[in-house]
């Protein structure tokens, strides 16, 4: 499937791809197309840019007929209304010489005109879940005629708070459709939706690539607990030049907002997550850019719009659950091939998720010894250091904080088996069956 031949797509779909100039399908394209097409349920883990949006359309265009009836067979849910532009552009420029309608619907718009547009007659209706929700109690919109359900950034949507819409959306559905998921993270959220309504789904994750990349330096710092953590980061921060534009990141709004109470370059630092204010979101990411603040911390979801050049160093504060999301975070910094540097903290805990990202990357993230000048807290949080919100929590993600003499032992013998989990067994819990290495990393060896 190495070529959009292979695919056997009708020649009015074909004529339009070759006219988009795109000469080969990129690996998630490759890795959807036929299970997309034969019917099944399909979780995509993917990033923006990496075509995921045609790797849905491609298939669902595919199998498209042409249609009179008045109700749309295709739903497609998104978190925003750019994107619902976006995607029914995608659709448009795919559909030049097919007979397919398409309608994107989002709030802030006069829901009188969608209606009369629903009125027309759908084949594809794409739209933010407040305002798809809205139209279909109104009876305009009917959902019972929808075969497949497509919800693309997953993450974000749920990040968003719209999980209740998305659960009174499916009640709206025949049982009987085609789910098919794409997100650009995975987290909590995402599993259990996954676990909760799809059957027995087909995954395919497609990391920017599974190897680091050479111009990013990569080590990691044994650390006992958060305030241990902590005083590291503020001692390694002083050095405003080694570290002139650095990205935090960590796994919860909670631990965002702890830890920028607690760091001293209160001026320097910015923080985003999903609960803060648009507002406020565009301002910190402003300053990080333009060099007013030096320090931006942020976690996994939220940092996706942040397309900043020149970061000096990508700090996890927290070792990432999912290994792939390792990758997204480290890809931040040595862009455009300038000097990149990651450091990856990590408690005793997170042993085995670091050895995870390890087996991902086939490669052994170095090791720093932890400096002398740097004092080892002994004080816990009052709650259990969990790296998930209380609501998200569940035990299979916690992680604790642990005693101050972890740092010792490991950095004594950072070879020392500490609770090992192996990857394997790692994915067998998260995936609820054993999934080999060659069938994760997609892109693996293509380029
Ligand atoms: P997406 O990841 O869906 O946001 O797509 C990112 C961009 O890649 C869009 O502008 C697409 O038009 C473009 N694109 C999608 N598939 C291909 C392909 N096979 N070759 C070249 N560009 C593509």
């Amino acid at each position: 499937m190495n070529d959009f031949k292979d695919f056997k797509i009708k020649k009015q779909l074909y004529n339009a791809i070759v006219e988009l100039g795109f000469e080969k399908p990129t690996p998630i394209q490759q890795e959807s197309y036929s299970t997309i097409l034969g019917g099944f349920d399909f979780v995509g883990i993917a990033q923006t840019g990496t075509g995921k949006t045609i790797a849905y359309l491609l298939p669902i265009l595919q199998d498209l007929k042409f249609s009179d009836k008045p109700h749309p067979t295709v739903l497609v849910l998104v978190p925003t209304r750019e994107l619902v532009i976006q995607i029914v552009e995608q659709i448009d420029k795919l559909t030049p010489y097919l007979d397919i309608r398409a309608l994107g619907v989002y709030g802030g718009t006069n829901i009188k005109t969608q209606k009369q547009a629903i009125l027309e007659g759908l084949d594809i209706i794409v739209g933010t879940p407040r305002r798809l929700y809205d139209l279909a109690l109104t009876n305009v919109l009917r959902l019972n005629s929808i075969k497949k359900l497509v919800i693309d950034e997953v993450d974000i949507m749920l990040d968003f708070g719209f999980k209740t819409q998305l659960k009174n959306i499916f009640e709206h559905l025949p049982r009987k459709r085609q789910n098919i998921l794409f997100s650009a993270t995975m987290t909590t959220y995402v599993d259990d939706l996954i676990d909760g309504f799809l059957v027995n789904p087909v995954k395919k994750i497609i990391t920017p690539s599974g190897t680091p990349l050479e111009n990013i330096s990569q080590e990691s710092y044994a650390i006992p607990n958060f305030y241990t953590k902590a005083n590291l980061l503020n001692y390694l921060l002083q050095d405003k030049e080694e570290y002139s534009k650095v990205l935090i990141f960590v796994a919860t709004k909670n631990t965002a907002d702890r830890l920028f109470e607690i760091l001293k370059f209160e001026s320097e630092v910015s923080v985003i997550h999903s609960s803060k204010e648009q507002n406020h979101r565009s301002k910190s990411i402003e300053k990080f850019e333009n060099g007013t603040s030096r320090i931006l911390i942020a976690t996994d979801v939220i940092s996706r719009g942040i397309d900043i050049d020149k970061i000096s160093t990508v700090i996890s504060f927290d070792t990432p659950f999912y290994p792939e999301n390792y990758i997204h975070r480290i890809g931040r910094t040595g862009r455009a091939g300038q000097k990149g540097r990651s450091i990856l903290f990590f408690n005793e805990k997170e042993i085995a998720l670091k050895e995870a990202i390890e087996s991902l990357m086939n490669y052994t993230i170095p090791f720093n010894d932890f400096p002398e000048e740097v004092e080892v807290s002994n004080q816990l949080l009052p709650e259990k250091y969990n790296p998930f919100d209380p609501d998200e929590l569940n035990d299979k993600n916690s992680r604790g904080d642990v005693g101050a003499s972890f740092h010792k032992k490991s950095a004594k013998n950072s070879k020392e088996k500490v609770e090992r989990k192996s990857y394997k067994k790692i994915l067998k819990e998260r995936y609820k069956k054993p999934i080999k290495r060659g069938d994760k990393i997609q892109n693996k060896n293509k380029k």
